[in-house]
């Protein structure tokens, strides 16, 4: 969609939007600004962002919080940032979890890993460059188990440890998802 249809659609004030999901204007306000930081990595018009980020919450007020925040190594999202994006819900829905932290995706690995879950700052970092798909939504699914630990208060200091029993269910986990995933999608996979 073009900017400028964006900024002809209706778009519907906070307060209408607080109104409609009985929610209060403050929350709905908070969730426009993160929506707005979020929607200017795409535009550099604020006016625009903001209509973007107003269209979202109106069709779902908890988008911003539901998504996490995105970032991404490059201007162009790649087709591999693109599938990630689109499938975190349909992930978090396996987990049987309906919050979900931040996502960023990087280009470059800091470190060994291609993936972590900082329940300290409950962000979730995916390695997505040179990396198939698929690869990257296995370790989607892989982190957000811990995150879904984190959140049930599971998650031990090492959990991410080797042969640990957190790290056992999220390996095993991701597995179970990514057969599904295969299931559902065998056109994906013949690729
Ligand atoms: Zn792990």
């Amino acid at each position: 969609m073009r900017a400028t249809d964006l900024l002809d659609k209706d778009t519907e004030t906070v307060q209408q939007i607080a109104k409609q999901f009985g929610i209060s204007a403050g929350y709905v306000r908070e969730q426009l600004k993160q929506g707005i930081k979020i929607e200017q990595e795409h535009t550099s018009h604020i006016d625009v962002a903001r209509e973007i980020a107003l269209d979202h919450l109106k069709e779902r007020p908890d988008y911003y919080q539901r998504l996490g925040k995105i970032e991404q190594g490059t201007t162009e999202d790649s087709p591999t940032n693109t599938f990630v994006r689109q499938h975190i819900k349909w992930v978090a829905d396996q987990l049987g979890i309906d919050t979900l932290p931040k996502v960023r995706l990087v280009d470059q690995p800091k470190t060994t890993s291609f993936g972590t879950y900082d329940s300290l700052n409950d962000t979730i970092t995916l390695v997505t460059g040179s990396r198939h798909p698929i690869d990257v939504l296995r370790t989607l699914a892989h982190e957000l188990t811990h995150y879904k630990q984190h959140q049930e208060d599971r998650l031990s200091i090492d959990g991410g440890a080797t042969g640990s029993e957190e790290e056992n269910e999220a390996n095993s986990e991701a597995g179970v998802i990514m057969r599904d995933f295969a299931k559902q999608n065998p056109e994906f996979l013949e690729q």
